[in-house]
């Protein structure tokens, strides 16, 4: 499970352009404050490598260690 804190991300399409798996989608839909929140959307495909979390510069990802899925 990874979760986006739409409060904290600035939509600088970092964690897309990233991550190693692609698991990241563009979203098309601008949020309440104008900005692109990413999709997790392939999240098969997430390793939980966690580069994600800590490449993002707001700190809004967090991937759930936990979850098999
Ligand atoms: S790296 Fe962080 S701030 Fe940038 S788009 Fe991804 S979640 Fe948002
Ligand atoms: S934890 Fe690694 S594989 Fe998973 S979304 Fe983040 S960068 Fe990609």
């Amino acid at each position: 499970m990874i979760t986006i804190d739409e409060k904290l991300c600035k939509g600088c399409n970092i964690c897309i352009e990233l991550c190693p798996r692609q698991v990241y989608e563009e979203s098309k839909t601008i949020d309440s404050k104008g900005v692109l929140i990413p999709i997790p959307k392939y999240l098969e495909e997430c390793r939980k490598c966690e580069l994600c979390t800590l490449l993002c510069p707001d700190q809004a990802i967090s991937v759930d260690e936990e979850d098999e899925s």
